[in-house]
């Protein structure tokens, strides 16, 4: 019994023995560093395997692996490995798979710190080349995979624009060229898209989104084969040691616990706000890969089972004190840049932008003055509602 695979079952029960700790109903933090042992040869045993024993808190914690046995149960891997934020699995991930003089397609609208870690970081530490694509059609990474291309790395939804990838196809592509394909899997959560069973090597999410979804962690993981994982729990995590803490473990454990019924509210409201802000004349565009009117809609129902809350719009103005009217105006979003929290946020990109480049300049990224970003939250989607449309008026 307790081996339902159903993720809301499955999440409140698997991973735990509660006759390890008197019984207690949420397991305890083991805040210690290190674990003892009562002779040489239990001390030697426990060396032979390290992934799987505990000895010390930079590799295995029993609070830190519970956490991550519900993680890679949920999203189909063998392994997980949590770490201390989204970049830090996203680079150790990355360091994995790249080689020097090594080639990478990648997307134009990834994250942009991975991006910079790609692009800039790695390109000058290991002379990586990287390829730009759109991503959404398959001969744009046949015609750019080259002799040395080592990594195809993908985010589907997109940040930004929200662009898909098919996931099936650019994985059959990748392994027939022995090519290693990672993807961020953050807006769609282990829940609503579970891209190993299409064929990607490795799945990483900022823990900081909708799998804390409660505004109180910054953490990361990395879920996979086990060889892979081993690889990454003896190279990456061991050697940069960008370890998670067991209270942070802990918390994603409690936010796990929620984690389907969140998204199931997060949904249901993602889709009224979009549709409301589909039909408002100031709206020139809404980027949600749950609308029909989205350009991929089809590919999202084929490679997602549900949609979350966060998704952008163009407004109809491009001028910028009004935009910053309509933004100071909204009530229940705050002002913020993450998203995936309980609570609505609301950003303007070009407040970025504008710092370092012209409206011209970033347009080439599919962004303009107007483009707004959303997190849709828990509060009542009616209200939020109201509260866009009274702010929405700034813009007239
Ligand atoms: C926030 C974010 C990350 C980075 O996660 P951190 O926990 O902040 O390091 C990576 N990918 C996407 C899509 C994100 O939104």
């Amino acid at each position: 019994m307790r081996d339902s695979n159903r993720p809301a079952t499955m999440l409140l029960h698997y991973g735990e023995d509660k006759s390890e700790y008197q019984g207690a109903v949420v397991p305890p933090i083991y805040q210690n560093s290190l674990f003892t042992f009562k002779d040489w040869d239990s001390i030697d045993k426990a060396f032979d395997d390290p992934v799987n024993n505990c000895i010390y808190t930079r590799g295995k914690n029993p609070t830190v692996a519970i956490a991550e046995e519900k993680l890679a149960k949920l999203a189909g891997g063998e392994k997980a490995k949590l770490f201390t934020s989204g970049m830090a699995a996203i680079s150790s991930a990355i360091m994995h798979c790249v080689k020097h003089n090594g080639h990478v397609i990648t997307l134009k609208n990834i994250y942009g710190p991975a991006n910079n870690f790609l692009g800039t970081y790695l390109k000058e530490k290991m002379n990586l080349e990287v390829t730009y694509i759109s991503g959404t059609d398959i001969k744009e990474f046949e015609s750019n995979i080259k002799e040395n291309t080592c990594l195809i790395y993908l985010e589907s939804p997109s940040s930004v624009v929200f662009s898909l990838q098919d996931l099936e196809v650019v994985a059959k592509l990748a392994k027939s060229h022995n090519i290693k394909t990672i993807i961020d899997n953050t807006w769609a959560t282990p829940i609503y898209q579970k891209p190993l069973s299409f064929g990607i090597d490795l799945e990483v999410h900022s823990c900081s989104k909708y799998i804390g979804g409660h505004s109180d962690i910054v953490a990361g993981v990395v879920i996979g084969s086990e060889k892979d994982l081993r690889g990454i729990f003896e190279s990456e995590h061991a050697l940069y040691g960008g370890k998670i803490a067991p209270f942070e473990a802990w918390l994603i454990m409690r936010s796990l616990r929620t984690l389907p019924i969140r998204l199931k509210q997060h949904e249901e409201n993602g889709m009224k706000v979009a549709k409301y802000l589909e039909q408002h004349p100031k709206v020139k565009k809404v980027y949600y890969p749950g609308l029909e009117s989205f350009e991929q809609y089809e590919l999202g129902r084929k490679q997602m089972t549900g949609y979350t809350g966060m998704m952008a719009i163009e407004v109809d103005c491009q001028e910028v004190e009004k935009i910053k009217a309509f933004m100071n105006s909204l009530e229940y979003f705050y002002i913020g840049v993450s998203w995936g929290g309980f609570e609505s946020l609301v950003y303007v990109p070009a407040i970025s932008y504008l710092k370092e480049m012209t409206p011209e300049k970033f347009s080439a990224m599919g962004i303009s003055l107007g483009s707004v970003r959303l997190s849709i939250g828990l509060e009542d989607a009616d209200d939020l509602i109201a509260d866009l449309d009274k702010a929405l008026k700034c813009l007239n």
